[in-house]
């Protein structure tokens, strides 16, 4: 497996609406690297971490070379969508937008199936899975009657059944008790590709996250290290964010 390392390169986006959502970001992330994506509502992040998987269209590029995202050697643009979506696995902020088989197995084995894999390998993977999420006893259940922390982890496991060499997390943590925010961590730590996770709950970027960025008005305003970067109380207050408790000097 080649390290996947992702590259965002004066990416500008606008929706329909004409909503600008997206303003000359540029950032490179290393093989390997764990990104906290920080910022206020409405900053950018979910349509950034969207570019990343193909999920909105890049609008600029005539030519592969004009594409502004590529991941390792890959630009994001049609023709390479199915390798792409191969190897960067994507958690969305709302899992009611991931689910839609009626079972928990039935889901969770659908990327391991539309990947060609045989059915002794796509069963040992949603079992692995779904256990590492802490959902093994749930495999029949149907996944209109999870609560929403529980569509979160088998959206996860989801993810992580396709092998994926690169994560992109959109607010993973949110709704998950104290041991599934746990256990998401510990998933996340012994995941060796690139992670680009957005999210509010700072404490996570802290634990997991070498790297920050702050993104606020479709800009990236900060890039650095995450102690430096979120225990900045003037930048952190001016985007509408918080140190850390970790961070804040006592
Ligand atoms: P964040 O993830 O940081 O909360 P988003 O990427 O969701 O930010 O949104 C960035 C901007 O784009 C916001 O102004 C938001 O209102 C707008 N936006 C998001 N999705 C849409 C959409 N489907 N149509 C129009 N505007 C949108």
């Amino acid at each position: 497996m080649t390290p996947a390392h992702v590259i965002v390169d004066r990416l500008s986006f606008e929706y329909p609406s004409g909503q600008r959502a997206l303003d000359s970001v540029s950032l490179i992330v290393e093989p390997g690297e764990r990104i906290g994506l920080v910022g206020p509502s409405g900053a950018g992040k979910s349509t950034l971490l969207l570019h990343l998987n193909g999920l909105l269209p890049d609008r600029s590029p005539r030519h592969a070379e004009d594409s502004a995202v590529r991941i390792g050697e890959l630009p994001v643009i049609r023709e390479n969508l199915r390798e792409i979506r191969r190897r960067v696995g994507f958690l969305f902020q709302d899992p009611d937008d991931q689910l839609f088989c009626s079972t928990v197995r039935d889901d969770v084995a659908f990327g391991p199936l539309n990947l060609g894999l045989d059915d002794t390998e796509v069963a040992r993977r949603v079992v692995d899975c779904l256990a590492a999420v802490g959902l093994g006893e749930h495999l029949h259940r149907g996944t209109m009657q999870l609560s929403t922390g529980e569509k979160r982890r088998v959206c996860l496991a989801g993810v992580l059944a396709c092998e994926p060499d690169a994560l992109v997390l959109d607010e993973p943590s949110s709704n998950l008790d104290p041991r599934s925010r746990g256990t998401l961590i510990g998933i996340l730590k012994s995941f060796e590709g690139v992670q680009i996770i957005a999210t509010h709950d700072l404490d996570l970027v802290v634990e997991l996250c070498s790297r920050a960025i702050v993104l606020d008005n479709g800009r990236v305003h900060a890039d650095g290290l995450v102690a430096e970067v979120l225990a900045n109380e003037r930048l952190m207050t001016q985007h509408g964010l918080e140190v850390p408790w970790r961070l804040r000097a006592t």
